[in-house]
């Protein structure tokens, strides 16, 4: 066991392994059974969804109450649910397939990801074997609907400051307390709530709608994923019986943080799912408005952002799948058969909760940056509600804020990393950063290997100088972020792109343009980033031989990358769509 365990890649050392090294899953490795799931999915959300898109934003929580139990005819809901309690017990991949084909529609895919992630998931990792017998059937076939209750209107990002109590009283629990923006609120059966026992032990309560005291306000009207139903949910001496308690008396922390890493790697996943409908209508209004007499897609100011869509859509599955392998691989490794099965796998995910956080910070804001070029590229057309940008705009803009804010995601991912580079078995940042440059020959993992030696070097500087302390600046810890996650995905990108260039993958040049404008454009961000965080760093007169010595370092040849994106928004033109997913 211990040997295998030092086979895993441990969570946040990617920094330390030679470039484009360490094991990498990617989206084209998919087994049979994966992709005719997401088949499945995919026709699932064209037949059905997609259709009633409407309807659905007309917020007819009935029908997302139809569409959610049909899609657990399908299985889906169950992937994650062990096969004792009716389950299908995949791995994560097959999850984030799946994921990105409901993220098409937004509303929907909140609702769906509310149910089988935060709100399923505490009852599959902690939950007692009666609480599973009696809940996760039912939740995998959408017989009942769940929810997770966490943030209240004075603590959302300080999440674990909740103010709702409960007390033990003649064997029941007596639970008082509102919780806000609640998503799916308006029709679940089953609330994973917290609430802190004699007002200290923060712990997680399953409650059902009909259990006397609870109840919902009414709908928030949103900017967004307006379909979706977001409540406050009233507990008014709410009173369920004592077995309800969910992993233990203070396990409330534990439970919500470890649930809301499941949370942030899917977000980044069905970024990426929304991204690609995205450029597939971009692509066919940019063919069909003409202006100056030639279709928009023959602009180079349009071609440009085609590529962009393209290469953040193909670095954010990238990303994506190598997170889910180190995952996956870790999960592999434990079993429902233990007693501890559920904690075994919780701490398997806990281990890349930096990586967890990296993907929901760029997929959410590469969404973003997508939306803006499709607002953009349907010129007034994309300002009106008539046009499909508008609607994308508003409904990604949630991504940054929900799954813990990015600024605070930013904190975190900073903050992991300095911690884990720290202590007798932490990650050896200082004698990283003073390593001789060992650069490989090839242009792509040069620039990986020079931007993590650029970001080591400056990194260690902060920690050398100012410990931990470092992040009391937060502006300097979200520098610490961006570099960071910069490197991850650029990493993923690259070795995506030479995997199927080695394998003679059709869409392999394509993938490498892509890899290659991602590559060049992250390595100046990396860059900015060093030289800014150095001038937080030190005195005026340090300062100057800080920023000397960091420009000192070599640079990656410069590409033209107005040719690459030619020939990217060539290839999107000709095919009319993102030619590269497997389903
Ligand atoms: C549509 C929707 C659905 C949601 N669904 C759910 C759900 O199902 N279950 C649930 O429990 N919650 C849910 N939430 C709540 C969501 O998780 C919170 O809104 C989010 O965590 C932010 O909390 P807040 O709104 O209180 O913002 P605040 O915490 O007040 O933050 C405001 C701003 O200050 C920043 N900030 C806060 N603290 C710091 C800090 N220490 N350092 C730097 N910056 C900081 C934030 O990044 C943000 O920019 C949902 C929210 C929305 C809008």
């Amino acid at each position: 066991m211990a040997q295998e365990e030092s086979q895993l890649v441990r969570g946040g050392s990617f920094m330390f392994h030679p470039a484009g090294t360490l094991p990498q899953a990617t989206p084209e490795e998919n087994s049979e059974e994966a992709l005719a799931i997401a088949e499945a999915a995919r026709d699932f959300v064209n037949g059905e969804i997609l259709p009633r898109d409407e309807e659905i934003d007309h917020l007819d929580l009935e029908l997302t109450r139809d569409l959610l139990a049909k899609a657990g005819d399908l299985g889906i809901l169950g992937m994650e649910i062990p096969e004792a309690y009716g389950g299908l017990d995949l791995d994560k991949k097959t999850a984030l397939l799946v994921l990105e084909q409901m993220a098409k529609q937004a509303s929907f895919s909140t609702s769906y990801t509310a149910h089988t992630s935060i709100g399923t998931m505490p009852i599959v990792y902690f939950g007692s074997p009666e609480q599973k017998a009696k809940y996760l059937p039912k939740l995998a076939t959408g017989e009942w609907c769940a929810a997770y209750a966490l943030t209240e209107a004075g603590s959302g990002s300080d999440a674990l400051g909740a103010k709702a109590t409960a007390v033990l009283q003649d064997g029941h629990w007596v639970l008082n307390g509102t919780k806000a923006w609640i998503t799916n609120a308006g029709f679940a059966d089953v609330f994973v709530i917290f609430a802190k026992i004699n007002g200290s032990h923060l712990s997680a309560f399953i409650v059902e709608k009909t259990d006397p005291g609870i109840s919902t306000g009414a709908e928030e009207k949103k900017m967004g994923i307006k379909g979706s139903s977001t409540r406050t949910v009233i507990l008014e001496n709410c009173t369920i019986p004592e077995d309800r308690l969910l992993g233990g008396k203070g396990k409330g922390a534990r439970i919500a943080l470890g649930i809301l890493n499941v949370g942030r790697f899917k977000l980044g996943a069905s970024s990426v799912g929304a991204g690609k409908r995205v450029l597939e209508y971009t692509l066919r209004y940019a063919q069909e408005r003409t202006q100056f007499g030639k279709p928009l897609n023959a602009f180079g100011l349009i071609q440009q952002k085609l590529a962009n869509m393209a290469m953040r859509i193909f670095v954010g599955e990238a990303m994506s799948f190598r997170t889910i392998g180190y995952l996956d691989e870790a999960l592999a490794r434990t079993s429902w058969e233990r007693e501890t099965g559920g904690a075994d796998k919780m701490k398997a995910i806990d281990e890349y909760a930096m990586e967890a956080s990296m993907s929901k910070v760029w997929g959410s804001e590469a969404l973003f940056a997508t939306a803006d070029d499709a607002v953009q590229s349907f010129g007034g057309a994309g300002f009106s509600a008539e046009y499909p940008p508008e609607k994308i705009y508003r409904d990604c803009r949630i991504n940054r804020i929900f799954e813990g804010t990015n600024e605070i995601n930013r904190l975190l991912i900073a903050q992991t990393f300095l911690k884990r580079c720290s202590g007798v078995d932490g990650l050896p940042l200082a004698a990283a950063a003073s390593e001789p440059l060992d650069l490989p020959k090839d242009d792509l993992l040069r620039t990986v290997a020079l931007s993590k030696a650029r970001a080591l070097k400056v990194i260690a500087l902060a920690q050398g100088l100012h410990g931990p302390k470092i992040l009391d600046n937060q502006e300097a810890a979200a520098r610490i972020a961006n570099m960071l996650l910069e490197i991850y995905a650029m990493e993923a990108a690259v070795v995506r792109a030479q995997k199927m260039a080695a394998a003679g993958h059709r869409w392999s040049a394509l993938a490498l343009d892509l890899a290659t404008a991602y590559a060049q454009e992250a390595w100046n961000r990396v860059q900015a980033e060093a030289r800014m965080l150095a001038a937080e760093l030190a005195s005026d007169t340090v300062l100057d031989a800080l920023v000397a010595d960091l420009l000192a370092m070599q640079a990656p040849a410069p590409v033209a990358l107005s040719a690459v994106r030619q020939r990217i928004a060539q290839a999107l033109v000709e095919q009319g769509r993102y030619p590269i997913s497997a389903v």
